[in-house]
């Protein structure tokens, strides 16, 4: 045969070999022969070169790929933070790589799987076997296992995975290998998140999930509890159709407020907390709203709230709910008449029987109130002022009525605990709303002014608010604002009312104070010193009052006429503990003897309470000034303040004198005041003698001094001392 590249006269031998012919053609032949065959082998070995390199760049290309995809696996394993293992039957050694324990490269101590299993946790430990021990016989198709692990790092959770690779004709496993993977830090999150699942869950709040677009996709129990609604009826519905949240709950910020949640049972209170979550429940962004249950909270505030609205003796509604009853009606433009009622004479009662029986009476009077007008609110304004309500009254003779049948309401007489009988009236002040005011301070201040005349008429009536009221009210404004002005300038002026003995001669005066102002001219008494004992007005009144009587006896000194001086005391002024003191110093610096002065207080200055007052009118008595006691027999007048303070002289009231002739009863009263004066050492004197009758009557049983018109009015200071300097005075 001849190789395909090798022609014959190229061939380097066969130039070479020349010679005799036939050995030339032996040799030729044979060199020929050699040369074919050195031509074969170089072709094979050419041939044998080329497939060595073509197999060698195979297995280098495989070995490569073998490489990468090695790599890869190395990666992936890494990636996932697992582990490889692999077993064999035949060795029994237990082979781990790169195995991540906490995080870190672990070296696997055991080699073989009895010590591997002393390291499982006792409580894993018969699950971990069985399920090797399934897979290793072939029952299982797989092994899948989680268990704890005690290793030098602590216990960890473990999961291996694996499969056999190789099995006996008897299906016994021969080789294993898998992946093992530290997952306690999945564990845990997983255990965290179960725990707050059943939190959720059994959290006494009421919780719902909501989506972006206010959609309920999570509920817990309670939330179902509170609406009374099935958990699948609630999810998907739009929160709002249960519970009313304002726009601005669905913020960033979150929301915390009051609600009500609404349910099949009707509306419940909620206390609501919005919090915004991110990436939870597969949603970009959701709402947790949990709903507090304040029924019970809410219901105690009620409760709370209507205490603080009912008055606590009378259970009346009191100043404060009456305050918001009259602002919703005016709000609500309804019709009403609003009525103030004002016990007479209670205070009297109060100061007499003691508070006890004094709020006895009130929780009657409120009882028979609320008894005759049952389709009216009646409140307690405080003190012994109620409020009566008449809703839809808009004419006087309908207030009429009311204010009768509350009149008639005392007609029975109430019956103190040690049997007394007292009768005691209203005066009412009345105002309809809306003709007499728009606001609640006016209608109240109209109304009140209207009690007040309702008592200056006589008590125990209705007195409808009329414009003219008003007008005094101003009045009363000004003259208030000008009562202040004037006594801190001491502006007040005095005149001296004579008194006089049995034998008609002077036997002194009482000094009383008049005051002139521009706007009103000449305001009496009676108007302004109740005024003025609102205010501390009266303590300068009654400095100047001491300062003239000081003055004034002095010059009754001077001139040979030393006669008792009279100066009204008020309340208030004993209220000042320096009184008498005050009185002293007066005398000192125009020295004059106090014996020269005597103080008129009536029982009234004695509402504080005998014990305040007695060392005061006691350090006064002791000092020498005198001390009567005026309008005796008005009043709740006890006897015992006779006896227990240190008055000397006691004056019978004008209603007295004005009766003594025309009633028997007067004359029995006064009589008897005589006797009990005489009886005691007092002096009496009788006031507002305006008749001869009257004069002789009096002088008759007894009275020892005299003072009334019959004799003098009140006049000038000037003129009293210029007439008492003429003949037979
Ligand atoms: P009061 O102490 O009972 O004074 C007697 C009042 O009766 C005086 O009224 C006097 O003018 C009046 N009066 C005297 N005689 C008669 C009479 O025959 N018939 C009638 N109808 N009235 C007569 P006035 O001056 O208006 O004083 C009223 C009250 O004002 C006094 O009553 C007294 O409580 C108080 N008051 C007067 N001056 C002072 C004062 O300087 N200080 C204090 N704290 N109160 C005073
Ligand atoms: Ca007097
Ligand atoms: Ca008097």
């Amino acid at each position: 045969m001849s190789p395909p590249n090798a022609p014959e006269s190229d061939h380097p031998i066969a130039q070479a070999q020349t010679g005799k012919p036939d050995e030339l053609a032996a040799q030729a032949s044979e060199v020929a022969l050699l040369q074919r065959r050195l031509a074969r082998e170089r072709a094979s070995r050419k041939a044998a070169e080329e497939l060595l390199t073509d197999k060698s760049r195979e297995l280098f290309d495989a070995l490569t790929l073998i490489r990468e995809s090695e790599h890869r696996l190395q990666m992936a394993l890494w990636a996932s933070g697992e582990g490889i293992w692999d077993w064999s039957a035949e060795t029994g050694q237990l082979n781990v790589q790169g195995l991540l324990l906490a995080g870190k490269p672990y070296d696997w101590p055991e080699p073989d799987l009895e010590r591997l299993l002393s390291t499982v946790h006792a409580d894993d430990r018969d699950a971990a076997s069985l399920a090797w021990r399934l897979h290793m016989a072939g029952t299982r198709e797989d092994i899948d296992i989680a268990y704890r692990l005690r290793s030098s790092r602590g216990l960890r959770w473990l999961r291996i995975r694996g499969k056999a690779l190789e099995r006996a004709p008897n299906g016994y496993a021969l080789r294993l290998a898998g992946t093992i993977k530290d997952i306690t830090n999945q564990r845990r999150s997983e255990q965290s998140l179960n725990l707050m699942a059943h939190a959720f869950a059994s959290t006494q709040d009421a919780l719902a999930v909501v989506d972006q677009t206010g959609w309920i996709i999570e509920i817990n129990r309670s939330m179902a509890e509170l609406t009374g609604t099935e958990q699948e009826v609630l999810l998907g519905m739009p929160l709002s159709d249960y519970l009313e949240l304002p726009f601005e709950a669905y913020t960033e910020t979150g929301w915390r407020g009051e609600s009500q949640l609404r349910g099949e049972s009707g509306q419940t209170p909620v206390e609501v907390a919005v919090t915004i979550v991110s990436e939870l429940a597969g949603q970009a962004r959701c709402f947790i709203v949990s709903m507090h249950d304040i029924s019970e909270r809410q219901r105690s505030a009620n409760r709370l709230a209507r205490l603080a609205l009912v008055d606590t003796l009378t259970e009346l509604p009191n100043r404060i709910a009456l305050e918001k009853r009259l602002e919703q009606d005016i709000a609500a433009e309804a019709d009403f008449a609003l009525m103030i009622l004002d016990l007479d004479g209670f205070k009297g009662i109060n100061d007499t029987f003691g508070h006890g029986e004094g709020d006895r009476l009130l929780r009657e009077v409120a009882r028979r109130f609320s008894a005759a007008l049952p389709n009216a609110t009646v409140g307690r304004w405080g003190g012994d002022e109620f409020i009566v309500l008449l809703p839809g009254v808009q004419d006087e003779a309908k207030v009429n009525q009311a204010a009768q049948a509350l009149i008639d309401t005392q007609t029975d007489p109430f019956v103190t605990e040690s049997g007394r009988q007292l009768i005691i009236s209203p005066s009412i002040g009345a105002v309809l709303f809306p003709r007499d005011g728009d606001s609640y301070v006016e209608l109240f201040r109209k109304a009140d002014a209207a009690m007040y005349l309702a008592k200056a008429k006589g008590r125990n009536r209705l007195q409808m608010f009329e414009p003219s009221i008003e007008q005094n009210i101003q009045r009363r404004m000004k003259l208030e604002s000008q009562l202040r002005i004037d006594a801190e300038r001491s502006a007040f002026n005095f005149f001296a009312q004579p008194k006089v003995d049995r034998n008609e001669r002077h036997s002194g005066a009482e000094l009383l104070v008049r005051w002139t102002t521009l706007d009103f001219g000449a305001v009496s008494p009676d108007e302004f010193i109740p005024m003025a004992e609102q205010t501390d007005a009266i303590e300068l009144l009654g400095r100047q009052a001491l300062h003239v009587a000081a003055r004034l006896s002095k010059l009754l000194e001077e001139l040979g006429r030393p006669l008792p001086l009279a100066v009204n005391l008020s309340p208030r002024q004993l209220r000042n503990p320096e009184f008498a003191q005050i009185a002293i110093e007066a005398c000192r610096s125009f020295k004059v003897n106090p014996a020269s002065i005597e103080f008129e207080l009536t029982e009234s200055a004695l509402a504080d309470g005998i014990d305040v007052v007695r060392p005061i009118l006691q350090s006064l008595r002791a000092h020498g000034f005198g001390l009567a006691l005026d309008d005796f027999g008005t009043g709740y007048s006890s006897l015992s303040h006779l006896r227990k303070l240190p008055f000397h002289k006691v004056k019978i009231d004008r209603s007295f004198v004005t009766d003594v002739i025309e009633s028997s009863r007067a004359r029995v009263m006064v009589q008897s005041i005589i006797d009990l004066c005489n009886g005691l050492g007092l002096t009496t004197v009788a006031e507002g003698v305006e008749t001869r009758q009257q004069f002789e009557a009096l002088r008759e049983m007894g009275v020892h001094e005299f003072q009334g018109y019959l004799f003098s009015r009140p006049v000038p200071i000037e003129e009293w001392v210029e007439s008492l300097s003429a003949p037979d005075s």
